[in-house]
C-alpha cells in the first residue's frame, strides 16, 4: 500500500500550536505524557485479554521501553500494549475525536487571546508534546490480534502520512526525531530522572535500554527504571505527594495539582484500595448532565473502565481517583455495577473518605478549603437535599456569605460570633448577594447586631430545607413566620393606633395575601412579605409556576411597620378623611414593592409603572412650586 498524506483537523493545528507555546519552558513534559500513552494501551490490552487470552501471545513483555539512538538522533518510546489500527493512527492522531476536546481547544485559544494561560491546566497535552522536542515524529503501530503495522509520520506542519510499514509485535513505538537542542534526551541520566519523577506511579515496567561492553561487543539490555507496582498498593507511607500528584495527572490530564488527595485501603468482608483526588477547579462540563465522571475501575489490578460514576454519588462528581476492588468479577460491565452489594459498600466508603479528606482540607488548609468551596460548593451542597439524613456530617462543610465577614464563613464560626440572647442562627435566601443584603426581613435582626447568613446559590433553596440546627441552636429564616408569631409581637398600643388602616390594607389586598399584621422584623422598609408555615416559598412556586400554569395562588403575610413614617402617613390621612381613593393606590403600590424585595415578578408592572409616575409627579411638581 502506497503512502496517504492527510490534513490535520483545524483544531488539531490549534492545539499543537498551543502546547507548543505554553509549555516551552517544561519541555520534558513530553515522556510523561507519552509513557502515560502507553500505560494506558498496555491497560486496555489486559482488559481485552480477559475475553481473549489470544491477543496477548506468548513472549508479550507487557513493558513500556525507552529506547535512546545517538547515531541516529531519535528517542523510542515503545510498548506492547493494544496498538492502533490504519483508521485509530488516522483517528486518534489526525483529530480531536474526544468529545468535549474541541470546546475546551476553543475556550484554550479564546483565553490565549486574553493573555490567561492557567487554562492549560485543565488540558492533557498528550500525544502532541511529542513536538515539544522533535521535529519529527514516527508512530509505528500493530493492533494487538492483526498482523498488519503502519507508520504514521509528520513534522507537524499542516499534514501527516500514513504507510504500510514492519513490526515484530503488537503494540506502538513513537520515535522521536529529537531536535539539535533537545538532544539532552538521549542521556540515560536524564532518563531515568524523569521516569522517576513522573512515572513512577504506574504498575507496568519502563525499562530503559542500555548497551554493555563484552569483550569486543556491545550488547542490548533492558534495565526496569520503576518501582513497577501500582502506586494505590503501596503502604501509605510509601506514597510520597509527588507520586501521587502524577497518577493524578495521568488518571485526569490535569497539568494542575489536585488539591487533596487520600489514599485507602479496606479489609472487611470486602477488599479493596485506591485513592481519591480533589481538583483544583471544575471541569467545563460540571454541570452538562450527561458529563463523563466518577473513578476509573480496576479489579485484582487488571483496568476495568474509567468514569465508573455508579461507585460515587452524583454530589461527589467533582472526585476523581482509581479504586481497585478484589471483589467484583473481571467481566462487571456498567449494568451490573448498578445492582451490586459490592458497588454498594464501596461507594459508602469512597463517600467516607471523601468527606474525612475535606473536613481535613478545611482544619488544615483553610485557604485551599476555600479554592474548594469556590469550585465545587454549589455541587457539594447537592446532597443536603438529595441525603437530608446527611445533613449534620455536611454541616461542618458548609460557608456561607454574611453580614459580618468578607469571605464565605462556616457554621461553626457564626455560632461563635453569637449575640448575648441572640435564639438563633439566621440566614436569608437571595437571587444575588445584593438583594440577600438589602432583604427588609433582615433590618431588625442587623439592628440587633445579629448576624445573618445569606443564601444566594441556586441550589440553596432546595438545600437548606435540610438543616434546621447545627449544633444545637436552631438555624432560621428571616423571612419565615414562625407559628404563633402575630400581632402581638411588637408593639400593641401602637398596632391599635393603626385602626383603620390595618383593615383598609386586608380588604384591598384580601385576594392577595392571607393576612395583614404588625411586623417585628422591619426597620427601614414600611413592608414586607412573610411565608406563612407550611407555605411554599417563592423560589419553589417560581420554579413549580414554570411548568404548572394553574398552580392555585400562594398566599404571603404582609407585614407592615407601625413605626415607618409612611405608615404613619398613611394612618393620619384615613383617620382625618384625607385623600382615602389615593391611600388605595399607595397600598397597592407597597404591595409591588414587598413582593420586588423578595424577587417576585410584578403581574402588573404596567400599573405598578404608572403609580410610580403618579408620585413622581407630585414630587416634582411640588418641589419645582407647581
Ligand atoms: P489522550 O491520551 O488524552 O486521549 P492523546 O493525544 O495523548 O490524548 O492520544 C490520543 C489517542 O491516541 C489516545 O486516546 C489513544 O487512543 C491513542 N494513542 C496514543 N498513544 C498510544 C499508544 N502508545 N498506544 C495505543 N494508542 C495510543
Amino acid at each position: 500500500m502506497t503512502a496517504t498524506t492527510h490534513r490535520f483537523e483545524a483544531e488539531v493545528e490549534q492545539v499543537l500550536r498551543l502546547v507548543i507555546e505554553s509549555l516551552y519552558s517544561n519541555r520534558e513534559v513530553f515522556l510523561r505524557e507519552l509513557v502515560s500513552n502507553a500505560a494506558d494501551a498496555l491497560d486496555k490490552l489486559r482488559f481485552a485479554a480477559v475475553t481473549d487470552p489470544s491477543l496477548v501471545p506468548e513472549g508479550t513483555s507487557l513493558a513500556i521501553r525507552l529506547v535512546p539512538d545517538r547515531e541516529a538522533g531519535t528517542l523510542t518510546v515503545w510498548d506492547d500494549g493494544i496498538g492502533m489500527s490504519r483508521e485509530e493512527l488516522v483517528e486518534h492522531l489526525g483529530t480531536i475525536a474526544k468529545s468535549g476536546t474541541r470546546e475546551l481547544a476553543q475556550k484554550l485559544a479564546e483565553a490565549k487571546e486574553s493573555g490567561d494561560l492557567s487554562l492549560i491546566g485543565q488540558f492533557g497535552v498528550g500525544f502532541y508534546s511529542a513536538y515539544l522536542v522533535a521535529d519529527r515524529v514516527e508512530v509505528v503501530s500493530r493492533k494487538a490480534g492483526t498482523g498488519e503495522a503502519h507508520r504514521w509520520t509528520s513534522d507537524a506542519k499542516g499534514t501527516f502520512t500514513v504507510e504500510a510499514a514492519e513490526r515484530d509485535t503488537h503494540g506502538t513505538s513513537v520515535i522521536l526525531h529529537l531536535a539539535e537542542a533537545h538532544r539532552e534526551y538521549l542521556d540515560p541520566v536524564r532518563l531515568r530522572g524523569l521516569v522517576e519523577r513522573y512515572s513512577d506511579y504506574l504498575s507496568w515496567p519502563v525499562e530503559l535500554r542500555t548497551t554493555k561492553k563484552q569483550g569486543d561487543d556491545y550488547v542490548e539490555a533492558f534495565e526496569k527504571i520503576n518501582q513497577s507496582s501500582a502506586l494505590w498498593q503501596r503502604p501509605r507511607a510509601q506514597i510520597e505527594d509527588d507520586k501521587a500528584r502524577e497518577l493524578y495527572r495521568h488518571l485526569t490530564s490535569d497539568f494542575d495539582e489536585p488539591l487533596a488527595w487520600r489514599h485507602f485501603r479496606v479489609e472487611g468482608t470486602q477488599l479493596f484500595s485506591g485513592m481519591l483526588f480533589v481538583p483544583r477547579h471544575a471541569p467545563w462540563t460540571m454541570w452538562q448532565p450527561e458529563a463523563k465522571h466518577g473513578v476509573r475501575l480496576y479489579v485484582k489490578r487488571v483496568f476495568i473502565m474509567d468514569d465508573a460514576a455508579e461507585l460515587l454519588p452524583s454530589w461527589l462528581r467533582f472526585v476523581r481517583g482509581v479504586v481497585d476492588s478484589e471483589d467484583l468479577p473481571l467481566n462487571v460491565s456498567r449494568e451490573l455495577l448498578q445492582d451490586s452489594r459490592v458497588v454498594t459498600t464501596i461507594k459508602k466508603q469512597l463517600v467516607k473518605q471523601t468527606l474525612d479528606m475535606l473536613e481535613e482540607l478545611a482544619k488544615e488548609r483553610p485557604d485551599d478549603y476555600a479554592t474548594f468551596w469556590a469550585a465545587f460548593g454549589p455541587v457539594l451542597k447537592e446532597a443536603l437535599h438529595a441525603e437530608p439524613s446527611r445533613a449534620a456530617e455536611l454541616a461542618p462543610l458548609l460557608r456561607f456569605h454574611s453580614s459580618e465577614t468578607e469571605g464565605p464563613t462556616s457554621l461553626a464560626e457564626a455560632k461563635a460570633r453569637m449575640k448575648e440572647g441572640q435564639p438563633a442562627l439566621y440566614y436569608v435566601l437571595g437571587e444575588s448577594l445584593a438583594q440577600a443584603q438589602h432583604s427588609p426581613h433582615i433590618e431588625a435582626l442587623r439592628k440587633k447586631g445579629y448576624e445573618v447568613l445569606y443564601l444566594v446559590d441556586p441550589v440553596d433553596p432546595f438545600a437548606i430545607g435540610a438543616l434546621t440546627e447545627y449544633d444545637g441552636t436552631p438555624l432560621e429564616s428571616a423571612s419565615d413566620a414562625k407559628p404563633g408569631e402575630g400581632d402581638e409581637a411588637p408593639d400593641e398600643d401602637r398596632g391599635a393606633a393603626l385602626g383603620d388602616l390595618r383593615s383598609r390594607f386586608r380588604t384591598k389586598l384580601q385576594d392577595e395575601v392571607s393576612e395583614v399584621r404588625l411586623s417585628a422584623r422591619l426597620v427601614d422598609s414600611p413592608v414586607c412579605l412573610v411565608m406563612p408555615p407550611g407555605g411554599l416559598p417563592p423560589h419553589f412556586e417560581r420554579l413549580l409556576r414554570a411548568t404548572q400554569k394553574d398552580l392555585p395562588k400562594q398566599k404571603r403575610i404582609l407585614e407592615l411597620n407601625p413605626s415607618h413614617p409612611v405608615i404613619e402617613n398613611l394612618r393620619r390621612l384615613l383617620a382625618e378623611g384625607k385623600a382615602v381613593e389615593r391611600v388605595d393606590e399607595w397600598i397597592a403600590l407597597l404591595y409591588d414593592q414587598a413582593k420586588i424585595a423578595e424577587g417576585t415578578a410584578l403581574d402588573d408592572p404596567a400599573a405598578f409603572t404608572r403609580r410610580v409616575t403618579a408620585l413622581l409627579k407630585d414630587a416634582t411638581e411640588r418641589m419645582a412650586g407647581g
